[in-house]
């Protein structure tokens, strides 16, 4: 009776290894159909397929796990892992240009408007000594103001506005003349270069011209004139001193 009874126990515990073996090779062959469907690797199905497991369940099992990992493995791991890798390096070059380009678009913006913020209404035509004013001299009207400096000395446009006359002219030697918004044309004589052309747009302090002594000239100076509206000349001395500029 005990004897029966544990042998009877061994016999349902043998039924009960078999039958949790036949289990696991069935959960396994769904595992390895899967993966293989997954990795799309038809020889690997053929050879799982055709592969005999009648006896032997442990030797069989293992092959057919190690061939499923075998052919798959390299499958998945060749064909994938190179991608992630190159999404990963290829998505944070990608926005760093487009940060880096932000930035340097935002940066520039940036000193445009720091410069326009701060970039001067009116400017003195030249630095130097003032030599001669506006009125008579010599028996006739002096119009404008002298500045004089050393040759080359930069002449800057006293406002914003467009050169309308860049090039010789009698007693100047040479001349620009700049038309501003108001309609105020200003005038700059006896350069050695002019650095501008007609038509061109100047802002307030930009070099349009080198200081030099051509013309009607007894040394190196900027002969400077103010005409509002184009018309007759005015002493530049007030009109400048309204704009903060005092020679
Ligand atoms: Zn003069």
């Amino acid at each position: 009776m005990h004897k029966q009874a544990q042998r009877k126990t061994a016999g349902a515990h043998r039924k009960q290894s078999v039958s949790s073996n036949a289990k696991s090779r069935i959960a396994l062959v769904a595992v390895a159909t899967g993966a293989v469907s997954t990795a799309g690797a038809g020889g690997a199905a053929a050879a799982h397929a055709t592969h005999p497991a009648p006896s032997a369940e442990a030797r069989s099992e293992t092959p057919d796990y190690t061939l499923v990992a075998d052919s798959a493995a390299p499958v998945i791991g060749s064909s994938e892992a190179p991608q992630i890798l190159n999404i990963a390096e290829f998505k944070p070059i990608d926005n760093l240009a487009e940060q880096l380009n932000k930035a340097i678009q935002y940066n520039a913006e940036r000193i445009a408007a720091d410069l326009a913020a701060r970039a001067p209404k009116s400017s003195a035509p030249a630095q130097g000594t003032l030599t001669s004013t506006f009125g008579a001299r010599w028996g006739t009207l002096h119009a404008g103001v002298d500045i004089a400096n050393a040759l080359g000395t930069a002449i800057t446009a006293v406002e914003d506005g467009t050169v309308i006359d860049a090039g010789p002219a009698s007693g100047f030697g040479q001349w620009v003349r700049i038309r501003h918004a108001d309609g105020t044309v200003t005038v700059y004589g006896h350069m050695e270069t002019i650095e501008v052309a007609v038509g061109q747009q100047v802002s307030a302090g930009q070099r349009i011209a080198g200081m030099g002594s051509r013309g009607f000239s007894t040394g190196v100076h900027v002969h400077f004139e103010v005409h509002p509206n184009g018309g007759g000349a005015i002493d530049p001395l007030p009109w400048l001193a309204e704009r903060g500029i005092f020679l």
